[in-house]
């Protein structure tokens, strides 16, 4: 068998660089798969149509148990507080 025919998705946005027109399309065995040109992001869907990004190669390897880590913290981001309207 020679490669999966690739084709570009007209109007398609990568997700990772917003180019337009640049994402191509293929299947393997009835998953697709994306790729940019522009940026060479690429990624899959999975059974559940949801984007499984392809360089994430490692995730399999690493312990699923990182929900408390002390490095990450949450930032409170505050839109324009002049939109904040006084207090009655
Ligand atoms: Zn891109």
């Amino acid at each position: 068998m020679s490669a999966p025919k690739k084709r570009f998705i007209a109007g398609a946005v990568c997700p990772a660089c917003s180019a337009m027109d640049r994402i191509m399309m293929w299947d393997v065995d009835g998953v697709p798969h994306r790729e940019c040109v522009a940026c060479g992001y690429a990624d899959t869907l999975n059974a559940q149509g949801q984007s499984v990004p392809g360089e994430l190669g490692t995730r399999v390897n690493k312990p699923v148990t990182r929900a408390a880590d002390p490095k990450v913290q949450t930032v409170q981001f505050f839109p324009n507080p002049k939109l904040k309207k006084p207090a009655p």
